[in-house]
């Protein structure tokens, strides 16, 4: 277990390092977590004082964030990747012998504080899974040789950084590069022209190259940037968005570890353009292992005068970023609810309008941009806007990264000209058999082999950048199950067809999926997938019905197969309820069942 000494110096250490002010809270909360596995009662009580704030308020952020906890988790605190491309490579099968081996249950921590297994969502490394988290570090390619080790690393009590350095190991696994991915490196080529050519210039650049938002919503940039930029309000902020939590995705992941300082240019570009003075890099959980990295280029950046003060040595121009965690909260994609956590708390979505270009950040307008997004942009300001036309469609200019996972002979990241075809991308990812493609997540839709000439643009569907393959064997209905599931888990709880329709949901997939269910509840599904859709508070809920209705809509087979003849059969399985009761009384005969016959 580990030591929960000098908890006052821990606090004091962080605050000086991360600043003092209400709004790190979640930073605090995040640093005191990797420091005890836990945030101890005394660390709430300390930070309570130290920010005069409500001790309720505390907890109730702890207990928002998945990778936070008041109980005190094993000193190797183990999360196995959950997600369904994970499954498919037998991430369950390896989660039981891992507890085996150790003697734990899942979720529980081992009786002398040694070991908590657990899952969690996605981990952003399904090109190289099935992955798992310890202490916050992703191990990756585990098989049945590297959870034998970690069970022994474990047991002998090894710390953590002198784990063998090649479980940690993270490929970029680019398969396909195109005009963003080949252009010529610079740290600071777009700054230069910025300087040259002014904001007025160079916004038209980003407006003329057409370029939308690479997150999935796709919103023009340079308007998104001219409504910040016209915006009344006394301080602007600028933050990237790496809150890269759609199952399937993993390209933000790629790019910040090898296309930073583009990333970053990007960022003091539209600061440059519309008057910001501090950004935000919101980085996601599960990617702290580039932490140190990032930091690293930005001191750099700062020493080489592209941050800071007067960049470049343009009086006046004065931008620097702060990196800020998040702990584990998938709705914190959205990018009211991001603001939220940046401001130290519970990432609940934002009522919108206002929208954060006018009222963002502390109120005041900001600009939340994707990686990618920056990254293009970083590119469009040094080789133009037609340069970027030249490939793509006439709604969807440019080029596209796409994070291919799944059943293929090469996952990882493949940038694309918008327009390109499903098909083009299945026989170049060496998945020639599948059945189908989960495109743009759990949030988005299914793309079943008589599709396969299907557009990935505005115009015909687009995507965030998840591409999940299932070949021929694959049950769909699977994956069904696995997206309600992660939707009910990651639902926020703040509007009512959300939380409730999010569970009632799953229990009506499992209930299709254990053969219980016939036509009355496949009607029950679809009213409910509707009802969320049309009422929900934020993207989570309204999005959360799209992998059931459109698998409903173009395989319905997945589910009509599993139906059983009964027009209505009920959910609660009152025979299966009683087992318990059966066993702790000791009967088992015909009045202890539900229709037995005396
Ligand atoms: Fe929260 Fe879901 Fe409502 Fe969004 S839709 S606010 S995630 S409960």
């Amino acid at each position: 277990m580990k030591s929960l000494a000098n908890i006052a110096g821990c606090v004091d250490d962080i605050m000086a390092t991360c600043g003092d002010h209400p709004e790190l809270l979640v930073q605090y909360l995040c640093r005191i977590q990797w420091r005890y596995n836990c945030i101890p009662p005394e660390a709430i009580e300390l930070l309570a004082v130290r920010l005069g704030l409500p001790v309720a308020h505390i907890r109730g952020v702890i207990g928002f964030y998945a990778f936070l906890h008041e109980t005190p988790r094993g000193d190797f605190n183990i999360l196995i990747s959950d997600s369904i491309t994970d499954q498919m490579l037998g991430s369950r099968a390896l989660l039981d012998r891992l507890c085996r081996q150790l003697g734990v249950q899942a979720g529980v921590a081992r009786a002398d504080g040694r070991v908590t297994v657990d899952t969690t969502s996605c981990t952003g490394m399904c090109d190289q899974g099935p992955a798992l988290l310890v202490n916050g570090f992703a191990l990756t390619r585990l098989d049945v040789a590297r959870v034998d080790a970690v069970a022994a690393l474990v047991e002998a009590g090894t710390p953590v950084q002198d784990w063998p350095a090649a479980f940690f190991a993270v490929e970029d696994n680019i398969r396909r590069r195109d005009r963003l991915l080949n252009a010529p490196r610079s740290t600071d080529g777009a700054l230069r022209l910025f300087l040259q050519q002014g904001a007025d210039a160079m916004l038209e650049t980003i407006d003329r190259s057409g370029l939308r938002g690479r997150g999935g919503a796709g919103f023009r940039t340079a308007s998104k940037w001219r409504f910040c930029r016209q915006a009344p309000g006394g301080r602007r902020y600028v933050v990237c968005n790496a809150d890269e939590g759609e199952p399937g995705t993993f390209k933000d992941r790629v790019l910040l570890n090898s296309f930073a300082d583009e990333v970053f240019e990007g960022m003091t570009l539209c600061a440059g353009i519309t008057g910001a003075q501090q950004g935000f890099l919101y980085l996601r959980g599960e990617y702290r292992y580039l932490l140190e990295a990032l930091e690293s280029v930005l001191a750099r950046r700062r020493s080489a005068g592209l941050l800071g003060r007067d960049i470049l040595g343009r009086q006046g121009f004065d931008f620097d970023i702060a990196i800020h965690m998040g702990a584990g909260a998938y709705v914190c994609g959205e990018e009211s609810a991001l603001i939220e956590s940046l401001e130290g708390k519970r990432g609940i979505p934002r009522k919108r309008p206002p929208f954060p270009v006018t009222r963002g950040l502390r109120q005041q307008p900001t600009v939340v941009n994707n990686v990618e997004t920056l990254f293009a942009a970083t590119c469009i300001a040094r080789f133009g806007a037609d340069w970027f036309r030249a490939s793509g469609t006439e709604q969807s200019t440019g080029t596209k990264l796409l994070s291919v996972s799944g059943d293929c002979v090469r996952p990882g990241i493949y940038e694309y000209p918008l327009g390109v075809t499903v098909g083009q991308v299945i026989e170049d990812c060496g998945a020639e058999h599948a059945q189908a493609v989960q495109l743009a997540g759990a949030a988005g839709t299914i793309i079943p082999r008589d599709e396969f000439d299907t557009r990935i643009s505005y115009e015909d569907v687009d995507t965030g950048g998840a591409f999940m393959v299932f070949g021929p064997e694959r049950d769909l209905l699977d994956m069904v199950r696995n997206f309600v599931h992660f939707f009910a888990h990651e639902s926020c709880g703040f509007c009512t067809p959300c939380r409730v329709g999010g569970t009632l949901l799953k229990n009506l997939v499992d209930k299709v999926y254990a053969g219980r269910a016939g036509e009355y509840d496949l009607q029950k599904i679809r009213d409910i997938c509707r009802l969320m859709r049309d009422t929900s508070h934020c993207g989570l809920g309204s999005a959360t019905p799209n992998p059931v209705m459109s698998t409903l809509e173009k395989v319905p087979s997945i589910y009509r197969r599993r139906l059983c003849t009964s027009d209505y059969e009920p959910a609660f399985d009152l025979e299966a309820e009683l087992e318990e009761a059966r066993r702790i009384t000791g009967r088992d005969d015909s009045g202890a069942h539900i229709g037995r016959e005396t």
